[in-house]
């Protein structure tokens, strides 16, 4: 596995779809617990979700357990100018997190005021980026959990973003609710390119759509070859299915990588295991070749 050369820095990868349940925190989880254990990276999860669902999963009440200053906001209001002290161990190895809190709810009030007062040129995600830039020294990759709501924190997380993954659950509504994120988001990245403000920054390297939780239904089959078709080259060359035991954020509280039989010693372990692994290192292949070309 090509190791980063000194000096390069790692990657933020932004996990984004503005609909709910399309599996965004489980992608996210198994993406950081998968590049740790098969690729040996050091990551840290941002979780930019004010329900805090990835800080849930470790073990971690967002409500009761973090303040609001061991989240972003002291970056929103400016008291901090980076990331550096904020994140915290989990109970995995390699595995670091900067948790939510429901107070996250507040930079919807706090970014959009920041504009309004006549800081025109205010960009958050330029902020986020710089804030995150003395982590990417440290970590591989930053994967960036977001709301399922059109929030301000939500697109600036997903430009903030070197890439972005972009999960989708192949059923007619899913399909269309991403049709609308595919369309709005183009429009604000189009927006961006024109500005002055942003010619000096690189917008990301790669968008990619996962086709996940996808049910053995032949309507499945069917809203996949439209994904596809319309989406291309962008759909990532991996399928993850519906599986109780791929994940179980809300019940479970682990993902395939924590079970007790992740050694693999199972038949029925390692199709289960299959696709997560091969999306894992599709993800971490595609950065290597981003590292080389740097
Ligand atoms: P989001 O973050 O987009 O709201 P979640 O990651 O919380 O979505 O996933 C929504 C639900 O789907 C959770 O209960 C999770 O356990 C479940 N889930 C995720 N991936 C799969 C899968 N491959 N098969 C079956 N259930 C899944
Ligand atoms: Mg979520």
């Amino acid at each position: 596995i090509p190791e980063r050369a000194p000096g390069q820095k790692g990657k933020i990868i932004t996990v984004g779809n503005f609909k709910g349940g399309v599996t965004k925190t489980t992608t996210s989880m198994m993406l950081a617990q998968g590049l740790t254990l098969r690729r040996c990276r050091k990551v840290l999860i941002l979780d930019l979700d004010p329900q805090g669902s990835t800080t849930t999963f470790f073990g971690i009440n967002p409500h009761a357990e973090i303040d609001a200053e061991q989240t972003i906001l002291p970056l929103v209001d400016g008291s901090v100018e980076d990331l550096r002290h904020a994140p915290m161990k989990t109970y995995w190895d390699n595995l670091d997190l900067i948790p939510s809190s429901t107070d996250l709810f507040n930079a919807e009030f706090m970014l959009p005021a920041k504009v309004h007062q006549g800081d025109e040129t205010f960009q958050f995600w330029k902020v986020l980026r710089r804030g995150l830039e003395p982590l990417l020294d440290e970590y591989d990759y930053i994967i960036i959990d977001t709301a399922p709501t059109l929030s301000y924190l939500t697109i600036n997380a997903l430009f903030a973003g070197d890439s972005i993954i972009v999960p989708v659950v192949p059923d007619a509504l899913s399909f269309a609710s991403m049709v609308q994120f595919w369309s709005l988001f183009s429009d604000l990245i189009g927006g961006l390119q024109s500005n002055k403000h942003t010619e000096d920054s690189k917008v990301f390297d790669y968008i990619d759509i996962l086709i996940t939780r996808i049910p053995k239904k032949p309507t499945a089959e069917l809203v996949k070859d439209w994904i596809i078709k319309t989406y291309r080259d962008h759909v990532l060359p991996v399928e993850i299915p519906e599986t109780p035991l791929a994940m179980n954020t809300s019940a479970e509280f682990s993902t395939v990588y924590d079970m007790p039989s992740y050694d693999g010693s199972t038949d029925a372990y390692r199709r289960i295991a299959e696709p997560f692994d091969r999306l894992v290192d599709l993800i971490d292949n595609k950065t290597c070749a981003l590292w080389e070309t740097e």
